[in-house]
C-alpha cells in the first residue's frame, strides 16, 4: 500500500474516512476486488497519494450486477411502495446534511476544487437532488388513454422500473454527479450499479456508508471504483443489465453505445459541450462581464456546460474582453483546502497535460493569449493560469474541441443577423448549453429558438435545478437529466388493453 499524505487541515472524520481501507459496495458489504488489486488516488493540488482503492474490474461487476438483479427480482425493494422509497432518500439527503463538512473536505481533497465551493455548491445540491427526486417516486404513475372508436375497449399505461441500471460517472462534480445518476434511478424502483471515475471515487464510497446507514435493501445500490476501459466497459456490455446512464466525453459516449449493442439495453448520454456565450451590444455589461468569467472559469472549466467560446459584438468586445481578462487575472489559483484559493488545481496529470496541451496547440496555430497560458508551479500540484485567447480562427482545435479547463476563446461579431450569429454560435459537433446576454427581450427569445442547444440561459450562465430538464443536441447525448424527464430514462411504458 501506498504512503498516503493527509492534510493537517482535515477535520477528524475526513481524516478518518481516508485513512480506512477503501472497498467496493456489493451486495451491502464493502468487499475487496475479486483480483485482490487496488489502485492510487491523488491530491491534485499536491500529485501525491491520498488514497488507496480496490479495484474493480469484470468479475466485480459480474458480483455486483448479480446482486443488484436479485435485489431487482426478488428483493424487499421490488415491494417497496414509493413512499417507502421516498422516504429512505430523504433519510440519505439528512445524513448527508449532517456530513456537509466532511463530504465538502472529501470532495475537495479529491477533485482539487475549493472547498468553499464544494460546501455550497456540490453537497448541498447533491443533497437538493435527492430530496427532489424522492418526490417522484410517489408520483410516477400512467394515463388512461381514449380509443379512437371508444366502447369496446379500456386502454391505459403503467410506467415500470427499468430493471438493473449501469451507471458511469465522471469527475468533475464527483458527488452531484453521483446524486443526479443515483436519484432517479431509486425513485423510480431501479437496482443500480454505479462506476465511479478512477480520479475521484472516494466522495462516492463515503456515500455508499451513508446508504447502508439510511437503510436500503441490500443490493439497491452497489458502488465500483476502477477504470473506465475495464470495470466500465464490462459495466456497459453486460448482458444483464437493462439500461446504462453515463456521463463523461463523447468520445467514451460512442464505445458505450457500441458496448450496449450487445442486449440492446436502453441508453442515456450527458456528453460534451463547448458553449457558446453570447454577449450582445445592449447587453448590461456590468453583469455581462462577470457572468461570461464565471461561466468559463467555474470549476476550472470543468463543466461540460462551459462557456468556452465567447462571442462579443464589436461595439463592446473590447470592454467585454478586458473585463474578462481582469476578472480571469483576479483569480487566486491554490490548494482546494486553502481558504484564499479561487482556483484550484485540474483534477489529474493527464487532464493537466490535456489543458497545457490545447493552450499550446492554440499558440501554434496563431491565436493570441491575452492573459494566463502558462502552468502555475506550486507544490507538485497539477494548477494551470485562467487563459483567455483570442484572434482564433473557428477551424482552430481550441474553438472546435473540448479543453474542460480554465480556457476561454473570444471573438467580436458584427452582425445584425441573429440567424447568422446562431449559425456561428451552432457550429461544433456540441449542443449542451449556451447563455445569451442582452437587454432586448426579444432578441434573447429569438437567439434562444435559433440555438441548438438542450439549454439556453438568459443573462445567466451555470444555474441549474432539479427540476430542470439538461442535455445534449447534436453529440451532446441522448436524453435528458432531471426534471420530470430524467425518469424516462429509468422507466418502461407498458400498454395494457382490456376488451370490454
Ligand atoms: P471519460 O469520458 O473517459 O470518463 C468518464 C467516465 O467514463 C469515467 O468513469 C471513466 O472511467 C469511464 N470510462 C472511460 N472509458 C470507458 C469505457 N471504454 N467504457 C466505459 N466507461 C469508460 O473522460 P476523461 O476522464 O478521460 O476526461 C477526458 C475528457 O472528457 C475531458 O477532458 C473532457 O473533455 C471530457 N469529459 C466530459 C465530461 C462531461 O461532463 N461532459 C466529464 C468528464 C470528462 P475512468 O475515469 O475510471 O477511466
Amino acid at each position: 500500500m501506498a504512503t498516503v499524505a493527509l492534510d493537517s487541515r482535515l477535520s477528524r472524520p475526513t481524516a478518518a474516512f481516508l485513512s480506512r481501507t477503501h472497498k467496493l459496495l456489493i451486495d451491502n458489504e464493502w468487499v475487496s476486488a475479486a483480483s485482490g488489486k487496488t489502485f492510487p488516488v491523488y491530491n491534485p493540488a499536491t500529485g501525491t497519494v491520498l488514497a488507496d482503492v480496490a479495484e474493480a474490474d469484470k468479475e466485480d461487476v459480474n458480483r455486483a450486477v448479480r446482486a443488484a438483479r436479485r435485489a431487482f427480482d426478488s428483493g424487499p425493494w421490488r415491494r417497496m411502495t414509493g413512499a417507502q422509497r421516498n422516504r429512505l432518500m430523504w433519510k440519505l439527503a439528512d445524513l448527508l446534511e449532517q456530513h456537509l463538512e466532511e463530504f465538502a473536505e472529501i470532495e475537495s481533497m479529491d477533485n482539487g476544487k475549493p472547498l468553499a465551493v464544494a460546501r455550497v455548491a456540490d453537497v448541498p445540491f447533491a443533497i437538493e437532488w435527492f430530496r427532489y427526486m424522492g418526490g417522484w417516486a410517489t408520483k410516477i404513475g400512467g394515463t388512461t388513454i381514449p380509443w379512437s372508436a371508444p366502447g369496446d375497449f379500456l386502454s391505459y399505461t403503467l410506467r415500470e422500473p427499468a430493471g438493473v441500471v449501469g451507471q458511469i460517472i465522471p469527475w468533475n462534480f464527483p458527488l452531484l454527479m453521483a446524486a443526479w445518476k443515483l436519484g432517479p434511478a431509486l425513485a423510480a424502483g431501479c437496482t443500480v450499479v454505479l462506476k465511479v471515475a478512477e480520479q475521484t471515487p472516494l466522495s462516492a464510497l463515503r456515500l455508499g456508508e451513508l446508504i447502508q446507514e439510511a437503510g436500503f435493501p441490500a443490493g439497491v445500490v452497489n458502488i465500483l471504483a476502477g477504470y473506465g476501459e475495464t470495470a466500465g466497459a464490462a459495466l456497459a456490455a453486460h448482458p444483464d443489465v437493462d439500461k446504462v446512464a453515463f456521463t463523461g466525453s463523447t468520445e467514451v459516449g460512442k464505445l458505450i453505445v457500441q458496448a450496449a449493442s450487445g442486449n440492446l439495453k436502453r441508453v442515456s448520454l450527458e456528453l460534451g459541450g463547448k458553449s457558446p456565450t453570447i454577449v450582445f451590444g445592449d447587453a448590461d455589461i456590468e453583469r455581462a462581464i462577470p457572468g461570461a468569467a464565471s461561466a468559463i472559469f467555474f470549476n476550472h472549466g470543468q463543466c461540460c456546460c462551459a462557456g468556452s467560446r465567447l462571442y462579443a459584438h464589436k461595439s463592446v468586445f473590447d470592454r467585454v474582453l478586458e473585463g474578462v481578462t481582469a476578472e480571469a487575472k483576479k483569480i487566486r489559483v491554490g490548494p482546494g483546502l486553502d481558504p484564499s484559493t479561487d482556483m484550484g488545481p485540474v483534477v489529474s496529470d493527464e487532464q493537466y497535460r490535456r489543458v497545457t496541451g490545447y493552450i499550446e496547440s492554440g499558440v501554434r496555430d496563431g491565436a493570441q493569449i491575452v492573459t494566463g497560458g502558462r502552468k502555475v508551479d506550486q507544490n507538485g500540484g497539477y494548477f494551470v493560469e485562467p487563459t483567455v485567447f483570442t484572434n482564433t480562427q473557428p477551424t482552430m482545435k481550441i474553438v472546435q474541441e473540448e479543453i474542460f479547463g480554465p480556457v476561454v476563446c473570444a471573438e467580436p461579431f458584427d452582425d445584425a443577423d441573429l440567424e447568422r450569429i446562431g449559425r456561428q454560435a451552432n457550429d461544433t459537433l456540441y449542443g449542451l448549453a449556451a447563455s445569451v446576454w442582452t437587454k432586448d427581450l426579444s432578441k434573447a427569445h429569438k437567439m434562444a429558438g435559433l440555438l441548438r442547444s438542450g439549454t439556453v440561459w438568459i443573462n445567466c450562465h451555470n444555474v441549474f435545478d432539479p427540476s430542470l430538464p439538461f442535455g445534449g443536441y447534436k453529440q451532446s447525448g441522448w436524453g435528458r437529466e432531471n426534471g420530470a424527464e430524467v425518469l424516462s430514462n429509468y422507466t418502461e411504458f407498458k400498454t395494457v388493453t382490456a376488451r370490454l
